[in-house]
């Protein structure tokens, strides 16, 4: 079962597994079961909370494969931006929460304070085409222009580098950005090590990060893209995601 890990006062960091089903509705699904497990995990969040429980709504993105960044306000709850970062200031008086699919590629969430103690929460999606792109890059720079002074970040379950086999060229491309994605498969074939190639671009922003040492091609407990092309059946994709009550 999925929980979420209370990071700061009032800030929740987490990531959702098999037992919250499919989060996506661009994955062939019924769409009021996927809205229905959306609310359902709201809900698991906002009882999570405890003793002030808050309204919790997750802004979720059309995820695209770039680098593009988008800035939250905060308010109500906008369309789905394309982008595959989002970034929200934590403000006083409203709660927040932001939340990136995945089933493979890296979910990762950071957590940014400013001078004054406020909260900028984001998210990122890191898949290889995001590693090759900067999606990281992106996010944290977006995050120091919205006024993070200090950046600390979370990863979730991921496709690791002894799983993710991928042609020779690719791989010769992808390292020669980020060498420390080169890796190769328990087979002995070229691979990529996407979570290596994160902690990398993270440490490189100066941003200090948890990995999360989970495959999600291993661990059937998360849903994985491969495992789906593999068996024919797409389970979907599962959650990454930073929730902020509401300061009173
Ligand atoms: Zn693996």
């Amino acid at each position: 079962m999925w929980s979420s890990l209370q990071v700061r006062p009032g800030i929740r960091v987490g990531f959702t597994d098999a037992t919250a089903g499919n989060l996506a509705f661009h994955v062939g699904d019924d769409p009021a079961l996927v809205a229905g497990r959306r609310v359902a995990v709201e809900h698991a969040l906002a009882h999570g909370t405890g003793a002030s429980p808050v309204d919790v709504q997750l802004a979720y993105m059309e995820q695209v494969h770039g680098a593009e960044v988008a800035v939250l306000d905060g308010g109500s709850q906008e369309a789905a931006p394309t982008a595959d970062a989002m970034v929200v200031t934590a403000g006083a008086g409203s709660a927040a929460g932001l939340a990136v699919m995945v089933a493979d590629c890296v979910p990762v969430v950071l957590l940014g304070e400013t001078q004054s103690g406020e909260a900028i929460l984001a998210v990122a999606h890191a898949g290889r085409p995001g590693v090759e792109k900067g999606v990281i890059a992106a996010v944290a720079e977006q995050m120091r222009r919205s006024g993070a002074v200090s950046i600390e970040a979370w990863l979730g379950p991921g496709v690791c580098g002894r799983c993710y086999e991928v042609p020779e060229t690719m791989r010769a491309v992808v390292a020669a950005r980020v060498p420390e994605s080169w890796s190769t498969t328990s087979l002995g074939t070229p691979a990529l090590d996407l979570p290596a190639a994160v902690l990398a671009q993270l440490a490189a922003c100066g941003v200090p990060a948890h990995p999360s040492g989970v495959c999600t091609l291993e661990d059937e407990q998360y849903f994985s893209h491969r495992r789906s092309q593999r068996d024919g059946v797409d389970e979907g994709r599962f959650i990454g995601f930073i929730t902020a009550s509401a300061v009173p």
